[in-house]
């Protein structure tokens, strides 16, 4: 956790924010990074005023180490664990990872001669039947570090 934040006084996991919260943290981000997408370097857009859903340059929150990785299978939402990116890279990184995780899955079934289709089977079940996805096997992400 950041002493900034803790400054500026946030509830330290963003599933306990209420909407007006969340909003006050996004800006936070958004400032931090000084409007810019982490992963494309793109400027992000802050309002979606006049909008009826958020547009690709959205600043959406991205939790930086996932639920595939996590070794509880959640989503951290400690204020450390959350970046805001662009609503097309947060949704791009997604597909990414839920991609090689359920490959990984799949490889892990065969293995042990289970008869799974990971693509159907909810993460929660693959994650007790054969753990978190070791973070090695996701691209390298420079902009995590
Ligand atoms: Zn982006």
């Amino acid at each position: 956790m950041s002493e900034v934040a803790e400054e500026l006084s946030f509830t330290q996991n963003i599933h306990k924010m209420d909407t007006d919260e969340r909003t006050r943290f996004r800006a936070y981000l958004f400032i931090k990074q000084l409007g810019i997408c982490p992963i494309c370097k793109q400027k992000m857009e802050l309002s979606k005023v006049g909008m009826k859903r958020a547009g690709k340059n959205f600043a959406s929150f991205e939790h930086i180490l996932d639920d595939w990785a996590s070794q509880y299978n959640e989503k951290s939402g400690d204020l450390s664990n959350i970046a805001v990116s662009c609503v097309k890279c947060n949704n791009e990184r997604g597909i990414i990872r839920n991609r090689i995780a359920r490959k990984f899955y799949a490889h892990a079934a065969k293995k042990k001669g289970l008869d799974i289709h990971s693509a159907n089977v909810q993460s929660t079940r693959l994650f007790k039947l054969f753990g978190p996805v070791p973070a090695g096997l996701f691209p390298s992400e420079e902009w995590r570090t």
